[in-house]
């Protein structure tokens, strides 16, 4: 964990990705195998989300963590290598965040992504906040319970948390994440590297001193984006609709549109020194990263030997070190 910490704050350029455990038909093997080029780029590390519907349930009255999608795919990833695995806190008591976390930690993943979680509508099984009313309150439980341990990241968002206050507040409860223990920030996506840069600004200025993390969206389809957007409550600012709305039938072409855009806000925002890293939301497709990460020149080197599939997919607890 002190390695890829080090990495993240050491100011070399580095990118991520993010992927969702697939919920049926492709298992986190097959999911690996068709995300095999992209682990040639060698990403710093590769996130794994946490949802309730398929990660955590049923939750009571007990978790069957062999068979939570996101652990079993954790498992698999570390082997090739390191997992920032998500854990939403909605819906689970602090002991079964407890055992969730003893679990992980018998994997060896050391890197916590601790967040709060959606509260899902409509659901009446499922009683919430019942161990943790905000995320703050996750990542101190982790640090009360493991020491150092593991390494925290937390969410930020460039445009304001769709429930806060004011984008002052939000502010506010982000540096509670980060006074409480959260090593570094990784934000939610944008579609203006100026709504970046003012959000650093402003963490900066009220003492929010760690490494922020810009995440960015691949734009794979309209239909996508547009879902997306409203299910994460991120307005698509109308200079973007203006060029993609013309063209929303010619999927490659929105696609293709997806990596300029990400490969111009990532490069201003690297040329500017506000971020060494990008975050990419790979929507579980690896084409537009890799077309990216060549823009971005982080795919100069040859391609290694592609992993074979025993390879893949054996199961070991080995700590991959950065
Ligand atoms: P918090 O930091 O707890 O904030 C939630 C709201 O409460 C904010 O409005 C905040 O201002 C407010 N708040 C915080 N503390 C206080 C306080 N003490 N008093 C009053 N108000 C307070 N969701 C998933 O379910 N699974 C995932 O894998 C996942 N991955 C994500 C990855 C990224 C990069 C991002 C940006 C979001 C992700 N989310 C995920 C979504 C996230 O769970 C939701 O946005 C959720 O609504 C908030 O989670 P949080 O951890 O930011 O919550």
């Amino acid at each position: 964990a002190e390695q890829m910490h080090a990495q993240i704050d050491s100011g070399d350029k580095f990118y991520s990705i993010e992927i969702t455990p697939p919920i049926s038909v492709l298992d986190s093997c097959q999911l690996l195998r068709s995300l095999q080029n992209l682990y040639n780029c060698s990403p710093l590390f590769t996130a794994i989300t946490w949802h309730i519907k398929t990660s955590a349930m049923p939750v009571p009255p007990v978790l069957p963590f062999g068979k939570l999608r996101a652990l079993r795919l954790g498992a698999e990833i570390s082997n090739i290598n390191s997992v920032l695995l998500h854990l939403s806190s909605v819906g689970l008591t602090k002991k079964q965040v407890c055992q969730v976390l003893w679990y992980i930690r018998d994997m060896g993943i050391r890197n916590i992504f601790a967040l709060r979680g959606d509260r899902p509508e409509r659901n009446n099984d499922l009683k919430l906040d019942r161990g943790f009313p905000y995320a703050s309150d996750l990542v101190s439980f982790i640090q009360e319970r493991f020491g150092d341990y593991f390494t925290i990241c937390v969410a930020g968002y460039p445009l304001g948390h769709p429930e806060a206050v004011s984008f002052e507040q939000d502010l506010a409860h982000l540096k509670e994440k980060v006074d409480k223990g959260a090593s570094f920030i990784i934000t939610q996506f944008f579609f203006k590297a100026g709504d970046f840069v003012n959000f650093v600004q402003w963490c900066r200025r009220i003492g929010i001193t760690v490494p922020i993390i810009p995440g960015i969206l691949l734009i794979q389809d309209y239909t996508s984006l547009i879902h997306i957007s409203s299910a994460c409550s991120v307005e698509v600012p109308r200079s973007v609709l203006d060029i993609i709305e013309p063209i929303k039938d010619n999927r490659e072409a929105v696609r293709k549109f997806g990596v300029h855009l990400a490969v111009e806000m990532v490069s201003y925002l690297f040329s500017q020194n506000y971020s060494n890293a990008a975050h990419f939301f790979t929507l579980n497709r690896q084409l537009s990263v890799i077309e990216t990460c060549k823009c971005l020149g982080f795919c100069l080197l040859e391609p290694a030997r592609p992993l074979m599939h025993h390879e893949r997919c054996k199961k070991s607890k080995r700590i991959v070190k950065l």
